[in-house]
């Protein structure tokens, strides 16, 4: 049975990964109806539903006797793109070599819709059934500009045939070794995002008399300066403080930055990881002053990135500018903005998480992180309040240190005996969720 499992995730993500659908355009049809076809054989019932032709969302249900739980096993199989030149393998040509699945998607995230297609599609052709409740795959497009087409468009257009109680996604599963334990990540929350300009003011004159003029672009170094030497304090929020305290570094003071001191001295790696969890973090990205060259600008404006821990918004925001530039010489405009979200820590779903792990990796442990982007989960959560969403894509093998580079990178790859193990995991929480029920003969 495993040999089965592994060779039709392995065989679905190498087909998976030869339909190009980089996003934009994403053109996902192709994919989606491939997908359809694998699932529809295995005996899911199968609907394509997109807000243009070219674009549609797949939804796979297969339902017990009696009403009851949802879970869905969620993914999106738009990518983004890739420079041929750059790789070992050509990136649409899904190679198997070396132990590897090479090509575009293989850990964002087609690698996921296979594990789970092949999960279910292998549960389904046993005969099994939910005890009560439902088991949905649902198959996005066009997450990686945001899921217009996508998680935002079915949730809002057809809720009830993608409303769950129970969603895993991507956005966690991999681990990161530390003090010699293995610690798989239980993606809960994901930051939300508020960007705003720092503006400046002056006067306008001839570049050709700068004394004439109040230049507002050199009042943007000093800003800068202060973006240089500092990040705001941390915020603890519930998850990272699991988290520290999973890893035994967080001491009876809950001080985020002795506790982030004692990883650096451990394992420096780890830093770049959890730092993004620990509070509102502010990155200067763009500048932008006068149209022209020969004129002393009036407004200089610096764009500013900035993500914010679930449950916190807008004012959080201001209050870590306002902590890192002080309140005098500038103005902040907020653009665009978007919550972050949180699912609870404790579950009956995280439960059976951990349980899993204990059996699967006994001494490794398992711990609630935040997702310093977003994901599909964030919009699922918020068209439905009732459903407890975590990103959860096991691996075993390669280590977050070795995986994370290559997402969106050049060689994405992903080892064929994570692959496995994901695809075994989402098996058993189908059953572990919804109950080993039975076909009716
Ligand atoms: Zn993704």
């Amino acid at each position: 049975m495993a040999d089965g499992l592994r060779s039709e995730a392995v065989d679905l993500l190498s087909q998976l990964i030869r339909f190009n659908t980089v996003n934009p355009p994403g053109d996902e049809r192709a994919a989606q109806e491939h997908l359809a076809a694998h699932m529809t054989a295995a005996g899911f019932e199968c609907e394509l539903l997109g807000r243009t032709h070219e674009r549609p969302n797949l939804i796979a249900r297969l339902d017990g006797p009696e009403p009851g739980p949802v879970l869905c096993l969620l993914s999106h199989v738009d990518t983004v793109l890739a420079t041929p030149s750059e790789w070992t393998h050509d990136p649409w040509s899904g190679e198997v070599a070396d132990g590897f699945v090479w090509g575009r998607g293989a850990l964002d995230m087609k690698s996921q819709t296979a594990a789970e297609a092949a999960a279910a599609c292998s549960l389904a052709r046993e005969g099994w059934r939910p005890q009560r409740g439902s088991l949905l795959l649902v198959s996005l497009v066009d997450e990686e500009t945001g899921g217009a087409d996508g998680a935002q468009w079915i949730t809002a257009t057809h809720p009830d045939k993608v409303r769950c109680d129970y969603l895993v996604n991507e956005g966690g599963g991999g681990f990161v070794e530390y003090d010699g334990r293995r610690v798989y990540c239980l993606g809960c929350a994901e930051k939300g995002v508020f960007r705003f300009a720092v503006e400046t003011h002056g006067v306008a004159a001839h570049g050709s008399m700068p004394r004439l003029g109040d230049n507002a672009l050199l009042k943007l170094g000093p800003l800068l300066q202060r973006f240089a030497a500092r990040q705001p304090s941390y915020r603890l929020t519930a998850e990272p403080q699991a988290f520290l305290e999973a890893l035994g570094v967080l001491g009876e003071d809950g001080d985020a930055a002795a506790a982030l001191a004692r990883i650096a001295a451990v394992e420096p790696r780890l830093v770049a990881l959890v730092e993004p969890m620990l509070g509102v973090s502010l990155a200067p990205t763009r500048a932008f002053a006068s149209e022209k060259v020969n004129v002393i600008p009036s407004i200089a404006r610096l764009a500013v990135d900035c993500r914010v821990p679930a449950g916190l918004g807008e004012e959080a925001a201001l209050e870590a500018a306002h902590e890192v530039l002080g309140t005098e010489g500038y103005r902040i405009e907020f653009g665009q903005s978007v919550m972050g979200n949180r699912s609870p820590i404790d579950s009956p779903m995280a439960d059976f998480i951990r349980g899993w792990i204990a059996r699967e990796d006994p001494d490794a442990i398992c711990a609630p992180v935040v997702l310093p982007g977003f994901t599909d989960s964030r919009t699922f959560r918020d068209a439905f309040p009732e459903c407890t969403a975590y990103g959860f894509f096991p691996h075993s093998v390669r280590t977050r240190f070795e995986a994370d580079p290559l997402i969106h990178g050049a060689d994405e790859r992903i080892d064929v005996r994570d692959l496995e193990f994901a695809a075994g995991f989402f098996r058993d929480l189908a059953v572990g969720m919804l109950g080993a029920g039975r076909a009716p003969a």
